[in-house]
């Protein structure tokens, strides 16, 4: 059993589709206020899951995880939550950042979601992390999802990832970090 170190609702949703019934998962009842002080993923979703496994104490994973685009020098990246200002919607926040590349051509608006899982047992702690690459479009699509997925097309998919419901889950960054932990997971 592992605790899943996130109160946020579509994390804690794609990661039991994920999962299945393979791993058994728990959720924090109450999130547990940490100050994301890291430079990169690592560092971050390390201080999320060391915070959650000293109240927990079982094995945790915590996750950080951001959008990159190539038009802003691959930002917002770990700052994805926080660089539009505190306290806005993901509606928000998605407008915000097309209003951002409104002028920019196709390859500017290039972009990753990159996902970085992070295990801690009380002793040691291991890194899992996947990347997806697609597109800015031009206006929000789709009602699915969370966070910038209704402004990130796949092409693969034709759609956004919040246009293509379960399919999402096939080809996210999160799901290449998970297949991962996955493996790991079963090797120990
Ligand atoms: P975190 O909670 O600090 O990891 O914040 C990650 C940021 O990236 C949040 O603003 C999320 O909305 C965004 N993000 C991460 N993964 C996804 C995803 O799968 N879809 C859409 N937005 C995502």
């Amino acid at each position: 059993m592992i605790l899943l170190a996130t109160t946020n609702k579509g994390k804690i949703k794609e990661f039991k589709e994920m999962l299945g019934e393979e791993i058994e998962v728990v959720v924090p009842e109450k999130k547990i206020d940490v100050v994301e002080s890291g430079k990169t993923y690592e560092e971050n979703a390390l201080i999320k899951a060391k915070a959650y496994f000293e109240v927990y104490k079982m094995p945790t994973v915590a996750e950080d995880s951001g959008l990159e685009v190539r038009g802003l020098g691959w930002k917002p990246g770990v700052f994805s939550n926080r660089f539009f200002g505190e306290g806005l919607s993901d509606r928000e926040k998605c407008l915000r950042l097309l209003d951002m590349l409104k002028d920019r051509d196709d390859e500017e608006r290039i972009a990753r979601f990159v996902c970085c899982i992070a295990y801690f047992d009380g002793k040691t702690h291991r890194f899992f992390k996947g990347d997806v690459f697609g597109y800015i479009i031009k206006e929000m699509k789709g009602e699915g999802g969370f966070g910038y997925d209704p402004v990130f097309f796949h092409p693969d998919f034709g759609g956004t990832f919040a246009e293509i419901g379960e399919k999402k889950n096939l080809v996210s960054h999160r799901r290449r970090a998970l297949e991962k932990l996955k493996a790991f997971l079963k090797g120990s």
